[in-house]
């Protein structure tokens, strides 16, 4: 059989049980690459402390509960270690890291001063050229130090700017500034694992919130560096409550658990997403696959979806 020719993927973090943000978000990544006939793959993002190990289950169980489906095992970043050193000493050795001792307070301070060089909340440079007695220095005080990426080798302040051409939003451009990779507990860094999993993965096509649009330039630069071909990206509006914040505990009824408490079955919290998406209903999550076959990206609402109150507050 000839490999699909795209690969889609979910990765979620298992921090807490998905809210219907999450949900539909899946549903959508699912829905972009089942209708390509593609490949879809699960990757849990657990290097972080937050991570509870319950949540594995009941996430994969509320997904496959919806009616999705993925390929091959789950994997998981935090057993696959060995590619992130090895990504990150790829980049070490080619001159391309420099530590950094600067505290998140530092970097704030630093970059709002007045005719600071960096653009709005990128990392000012502080520690780009220290010498190795200013880095001893550092470290025999304690600091734990950081890994960046030295976006601009030759040392010009200012970033870089990329531009991807999203599949949902257009053109959109960045600058990258000299991110970290790796942090300073020896954690990597999302953007690097990021980059390294979906290359290794073959992933050709990112489905996701796009509240993580602005870390999309970063990615791609990444990627180039790598030497990994960078995916297309759709990055998808997010779900928003009552509040007209992004979606959470205050916002009421938000995991599937807490719908069907409200006596809503499984069926219908797919079809209020699908509602949501401006998708007709189905009468068995067995017909997804045909929604999938009838898929049009172009036709999904630009806009974010404000979560309806639900029908026991509203009565
Ligand atoms: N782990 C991220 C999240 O749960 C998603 C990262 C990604 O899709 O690139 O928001």
């Amino acid at each position: 059989m000839s490999e699909p020719s795209t690969t889609g993927r979910w990765a979620p973090s298992p921090t807490g049980d998905l809210h219907l943000g999450n949900l539909r978000t899946a549903l959508l990544a699912w829905l972009f690459a089942r209708s390509a006939d593609g490949d879809f793959g699960w990757r849990f993002e657990d290097l972080d402390n937050a991570v509870r190990p319950q949540f594995y289950d009941s996430q994969l169980r509320d997904v496959a509960a919806l009616g999705l489906d993925w390929d091959g095992e789950p994997i998981r970043q935090s057993e696959r270690r060995e590619l992130y050193r090895d990504a990150i000493a790829d980049l070490e050795r080619r001159g391309l890291t420099y530590e950094c001792f600067c505290t998140r307070r530092e970097i704030a301070e630093a970059a709002t001063a007045p005719h600071g060089p960096a653009p709005e909340g990128a990392y000012p440079g502080t520690c780009r050229a220290l010498t190795a007695a200013e880095r001893a220095h550092r470290r025999s005080a304690g600091r734990p130090a950081a890994l960046r990426v030295r976006v601009n080798p030759d040392d010009a302040l200012e970033g870089r700017s990329v531009t991807l051409v999203d599949r949902q939003l257009g053109s959109f451009s960045g600058t990258v500034d000299d991110f970290v990779l790796r942090r300073g507990d020896g954690t990597p860094a999302y953007n690097l694992a990021v980059v390294v999993d979906d290359g290794d993965q073959g992933v050709t096509e990112v489905v996701r919130g796009d509240d993580l649009l602005p870390s999309t330039p970063r990615q791609v630069h990444l990627a180039r560096l790598l030497g990994i071909d960078a995916p297309a990206y759709a990055h998808v509006p997010m779900v928003l409550g009552r509040s007209g914040q992004r979606l959470a505990k205050r916002d009421g009824a938000i995991t599937l658990a807490d719908r069907r408490a409200l006596g809503e079955t499984t069926l219908d919290v797919l079809n209020l997403l699908l509602h949501s998406l401006g998708i007709e209903p189905i009468a068995t999550a067995q017909e997804l696959p045909a929604t999938a076959a009838v898929f049009q990206p172009a036709a999904l609402p630009t806009d974010p979806w404000t979560l309806p109150l639900e029908r026991t507050t509203v009565a």
